[in-house]
């Protein structure tokens, strides 16, 4: 869950929600600085070597996705502490919800060390031929 602001009409949220097992409650993404230099990277390498750890590019803003579950799901994947339960889940709705996964369109994907450095040697090998034309 991002934690986005939207609106929806009630009736389409409802319905979504019900038939739903709780998909935006089972990670959670958080806005990173973007990486510039060969040494943000690194840090990058570090985040993703850990297991069920992904950063994903949308709308040229980088994320660090962290999938897992929160605690207070219930096995009818309802929220046990709904009353009290975060701004940040407060605030989501079905317009920003992953169900309606269309709308996601990430520019990028890293899933482990590996792809990062791949799209790290291409990016600086660009850079190296920009500079010497
Ligand atoms: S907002 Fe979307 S992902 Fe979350 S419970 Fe409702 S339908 Fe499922
Ligand atoms: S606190 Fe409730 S609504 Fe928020 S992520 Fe956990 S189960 Fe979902």
């Amino acid at each position: 869950m991002k934690g986005r602001a939207g609106t929806k009409k009630k009736k389409t949220l409802k319905s979504l929600c019900e038939e739903c097992s709780a998909r935006c409650c089972r990670y959670f993404a958080l806005q990173i600085d973007t990486p510039r230099t060969k040494e943000d990277f690194e840090k990058l390498r570090w985040y993703i070597s850990h297991k069920a750890v992904t950063l994903f590019v949308e709308k040229r803003k980088w994320y660090l996705d962290v999938a897992n579950e929160c605690r207070y799901i219930t096995e009818d994947h309802r929220c046990s502490i709904y009353e009290k339960r975060p701004l940040v889940c407060r605030e989501h709705s079905t317009y920003d919800c992953e169900r309606q996964n269309d709308q996601f369109e990430h520019e990028e994907v890293f899933s482990s060390v590996e792809e990062l450095d791949l799209f790290v040697e291409k990016r600086f090998r660009r850079k190296k031929r920009r500079r010497r034309s």
